[in-house]
């Protein structure tokens, strides 16, 4: 087994890992920039290095990461998601140097962080992909004319992008020739790539995922899915697991095809195959080559420790599961609790949590790396907590997520968790029935009273009283 695990990342997912680490008796050794000093995964962790005062680069340069794990005595290194997760070169490294990279190879990273190509694979395994490109566009005119035998509204996506940015719709010819600039410069400046593909626009999908774990033996399950359709902009906000919306028929047909689509690739680790599912027909969007944001809610519906199947497999281990082994039980959701205000269009709120206090009882877990008195930085992602519930009801599990969001105070900030009990609160949610364009068409949802939270009111008080004084 594995002795000690360099974490090459941040905050709530940073702290996951060290929490599977302490479990497996595997070290933990954390990584931080300077505003990350005070930050919650350097203290849970059982050593801390500091790699530079650039709030990013630290977490961003892959020779120095892994020259780090070297000099420390790691044998392996966990990337997390974002970041590094899915550089083929950090990997690549991390093999020159002896270092286990906790993921797959460097080969497989590439292929499907190359959207085209992992399209071109699917397509090979017989896997069902959005009809689109099979290559990168070569410019404005060609996407147009493959627009045209696609059919409008088309999608213009970055073949190297992710975190939802570098994806716009367009409805019509001139919508297409005024975003195809944009989106090229958009994916040159987020990804360093500039190509661009096109896909049909799968008008109001839902978007649903399947977890799998590949081990080095060529093992292969699936661990059911998750349905992420509650999105603004592309970003995820709210995930359920198993999705209400699929039938049984659906549910084992989308997990048949994630193992086919992880076998054709020759996948180890974790990983999660994304599907679009519309009028009853499914899509293969892209594979993440790494752990999921919203992994957790797999792991309460499934009990699977995922972070701890990670290790394992990357320890050379064969799978502790068969497929037959693997049952769910009942429902759970992920909130996404993000510093943000859902009332000025989401606008990020930075700042110090004044008082942190975490819900309880029965089926509520929270994974998060702040607490009172802790600054949120503003380099980084704003998402700040997740809350995730479980219950063996769909009703019972909706209860339960309102219930444990009025029980929970993040103070100091603003957060999307008031926002979350609106949609809770919605008809067509509590039904199950909603696809991608839900967030989108329901901004009244956005609307709420603050009444109901004190500690908006005390915010509301003290600029009050801070903008009375002149301050
Ligand atoms: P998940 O697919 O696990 O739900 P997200 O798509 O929300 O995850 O991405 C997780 C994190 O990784 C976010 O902080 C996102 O901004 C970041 N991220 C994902 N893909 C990329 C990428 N290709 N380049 C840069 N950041 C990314
Ligand atoms: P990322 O790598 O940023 O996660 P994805 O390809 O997974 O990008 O797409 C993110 C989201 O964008 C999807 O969950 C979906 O809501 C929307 N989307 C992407 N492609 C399409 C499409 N062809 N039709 C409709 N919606 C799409
Ligand atoms: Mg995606």
């Amino acid at each position: 087994m594995l002795k000690k695990i360099l974490i090459a990342n941040r905050g709530e997912i940073a702290v996951r890992i060290v929490r599977a680490c302490a479990e497996m008796g595997i070290r933990s050794a954390a990584v931080y920039t300077e505003p990350d000093r005070f930050s919650l995964h350097v203290k849970r962790a059982d050593e801390a290095y500091n790699v530079g005062s650039d709030p990013l680069e630290g977490y961003l340069n892959p020779r120095k990461l892994v020259a780090l794990a070297v000099e420390t005595g790691c044998d392996a290194l966990h990337p997390g998601y974002g970041f590094l997760s899915e550089n083929a070169e950090l990997a690549d490294i991390c093999a020159q140097r002896g270092i286990v990279f906790i993921g797959p190879s460097a080969e497989v990273i590439r292929r499907m962080g190359d959207k085209t190509e992992a399209r071109k694979a699917m397509i090979a395994a017989n896997v069902p992909v959005t009809p689109g490109t099979e290559d990168n566009l070569a410019d404005e005119d060609e996407a147009a004319t493959v627009a045209a035998e696609v059919g409008y509204p088309v999608m213009l996506k970055a073949t190297s992008g992710g975190g939802g940015r570098g994806i716009r719709r367009c409805d019509d010819e001139a919508d297409l020739r005024r975003q195809f600039s944009r989106v090229v410069s958009e994916a040159s400046k987020a990804f360093g790539r500039a190509d661009v593909f096109l896909e049909k626009c799968i008008v109001n999908p839902r978007h649903i995922e399947a977890q799998i774990l590949a081990d080095s033996q060529g093992n292969v399950i699936h661990l059911f899915e998750r349905d992420c359709s509650i999105q603004r902009r592309n970003q995820k906000l709210i995930e359920i697991a198993p999705s209400p919306q699929l039938t049984p028929e659906q549910r084992d047909y989308i997990g048949e095809l994630s193992v086919r689509a992880a076998e054709a690739v020759g996948y180890e680790n974790a990983g999660t195959v994304e599907f679009l599912l519309a009028d009853n027909q499914i899509y293969f969007m892209e594979m993440n080559t790494r752990v999921q944001v919203e992994h957790t809610i797999t792991e309460q519906i499934t009990g699977v420790d995922i972070v701890r199947e990670q290790i394992r497999i990357a320890a050379g281990l064969p799978l502790g599961y068969r497929q037959e082994d693997i049952s769910y039980r009942g429902y759970a959701l992920q909130f996404r609790v993000n510093a943000e205000d859902p009332k000025n269009d989401f606008l990020p709120s930075f700042g110090k949590i004044s008082r942190y206090y975490a819900p309880g009882g029965p089926g509520v877990r929270t994974d998060t790396a702040i607490y009172t008195g802790y600054n949120i930085p503003p380099y980084f992602d704003s998402m700040c907590l997740k809350l995730i519930v479980w219950g063996l009801t769909w009703e019972e599990t909706l209860n339960r997520g309102a219930r444990a969001l009025n029980d929970m105070r993040v103070q100091g900030v603003r957060t999307t968790a008031s926002y979350y009990q609106q949609i809770l609160k919605h008809p067509d949610f509590r039904a199950g029935h909603f696809d991608t364009s839900f967030v989108e068409q329901h901004p009244e949802l956005t609307q709420y009273s603050d009444k109901s939270r004190p500690e908006e009111v005390a915010l509301a008080v003290a600029a009050a009283i801070a903008a009375h004084a002149g301050l």
